[in-house]
């Protein structure tokens, strides 16, 4: 596994938004290739572009405020 930071991660989502969705359960963005989130199993997934940069976007801002790898991780 690459060591990447959210940012960076962030970044790669916003140039690729197509190759990514964000689950309903838990708000990861995840790759298109999972079916279900593994982080919680969900199905059902925000698809849209949209969504997906809205998402990397906050996820990466909420770096800056927890020092822990907590619920907003990339996979
Ligand atoms: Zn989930």
């Amino acid at each position: 596994m690459q060591l990447v930071s959210r940012k960076e991660m962030a970044t790669h989502v916003i140039n690729k938004p197509s190759d990514f969705k964000v689950c309903e359960g838990c708000g990861r963005v995840v790759r298109q290739e999972f079916s279900i989130c593994p982080t919680c199993h969900a199905y059902r997934f925000l698809t849209n572009e949209e969504s997906v940069v809205e998402r990397a976007i906050q996820l990466a801002s909420q770096e800056q405020r927890s020092k822990t790898l907590g619920n907003f991780d990339f996979d």
